[in-house]
């Protein structure tokens, strides 16, 4: 879009004078680390509630320097989002529907109390930094650079009122196939003790830091346990599920339908509803609605339930192949990857990396 070039334009870009040399940056990108390696730029963007955002730029990624006082170390006020940039065969780099993070980080910043950041300069902000760290997207299949866009209350004030200095900044990080060695099945603990973000008007619909907080305790008693990732129920009643600790799950029934929690008090996963769309192409009913985790653990057992998978950015689809709480222990499809599951799975991957026709407008050039 036209004035998504005019913004990027208007970028001060400051280059590092000490880029990493080409030899290391292909051994980081031949094994990528997820989270722990990151390119030589991070892209910045300033607010102050007085004259907006202003004074976007490319500079070279390196510590911030905050003020002991600084409100989002006392307060939390923070959000962040997560997207990545594809190489396709010929070289071109994309990104998967990066106008849906837009708006999901203006939601998220609203629920915050931060500023906006128009879906022009959220786009531009990704765009100016992926164009100059372009040789750190990693080629070959399920390989890709994280995008981490982030935003918090930097100004320097003890008050609990909304910031009235804000930062707004992307950096990323190359990652390699999140399942190296083939997609397996995940188990999951239904956590009845801890909840991650409370019913609807809690956090649970923002991408913030604290939901992420919340989840590190029982994730913990859950792995403890033996288990890979916990499943949250509704901070309310306690009964129904809502998703895990960083994806949004689904259910395949033995009547040819999916059946996803509601929206209300989950995040609204883009992977989600990117397979939310894509069943309904292949002719399947998809049902948002309350599932009482009761009725998915005697459908395991009944056959009612067919398969169980999760979904978001970082893993794509995740079949899970074990459910268990205090009270019960299920194998979900044998404990092997659903057909299905499968099939979206490959399917969206496919769009993602160029290997199959973009049919609904999702991917955007870089
Ligand atoms: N739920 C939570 C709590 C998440 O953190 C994520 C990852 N952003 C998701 C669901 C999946 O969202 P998406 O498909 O947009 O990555």
């Amino acid at each position: 879009p036209a004035d998504l070039e005019d913004l990027v334009a208007r970028y001060d870009v400051r280059r590092t004078d000490a880029p990493t040399p080409e030899d290391e940056r292909t051994s980081l990108l031949a094994k990528p680390k997820f989270g722990t390696v990151f390119t030589d730029h991070m892209a910045r963007v300033s607010w102050r509630a007085a004259d907006g955002w202003s004074g976007r730029r490319i500079e070279p990624y390196g510590p911030l320097q905050l003020d002991p006082a600084t409100a989002v170390l006392h307060y939390a006020q923070e959000i962040f989002e997560g997207m990545k940039a594809y190489k396709h065969a010929d070289g071109s780099i994309w990104t998967f529907r990066p106008e849906q993070n837009a708006r999901r980080y203006a939601r998220s910043a609203h629920r915050l109390a931060l500023p906006e950041l128009s879906e022009a300069d959220f786009l531009s902000s990704i765009a100016a930094l992926v164009r100059t760290d372009v040789e750190w997207v990693p080629e070959g299949e399920d390989s890709s650079l994280y995008l981490r866009p982030f935003m918090f209350a930097s100004e320097s004030f003890l008050g609990v009122r909304p910031a009235v200095e804000v930062e707004h900044l992307v950096i990323a990080s190359p990652v390699g196939p999140y399942f190296a060695g083939g997609v397996k099945p995940v188990s999951i603990y239904l956590s009845e003790k801890y909840h991650r973000a409370g019913p609807p008007g809690g956090t649970g619909d923002a991408k913030f830091g604290g939901n992420y907080a919340a989840s590190l305790l029982p994730q913990m008693e859950a792995q403890q346990r033996g288990f890979d990732q916990v499943c949250f129920l509704d901070g309310a009643e306690s009964t129904y599920l809502e998703e895990l600790g960083g994806m949004n799950v689904f259910l395949v029934m033995a009547d040819g339908t999916l059946h996803t929690p509601e929206l209300g008090s989950i995040l609204e996963g883009i992977t989600r509803k990117s397979i939310i769309q894509l069943a309904r192409d292949r002719g399947y009913e998809v049902v948002e609605r309350r599932i009482p985790a009761r009725e998915l653990v005697d459908g395991i057992g009944s056959g009612q339930v067919r398969e169980f998978f999760a979904c978001g950015t970082a893993a794509v689809v995740t079949p899970i192949g074990r459910l268990a709480s205090s009270e019960f222990d299920v194998e979900a499809n044998g404990g092997e990857p659903g057909e299905l599951t499968m099939a979206l799975r490959a399917e969206l991957t496919d769009i993602q990396y160029g290997r199959a026709e973009d049919r609904h407008g999702w991917m955007t050039r870089l």
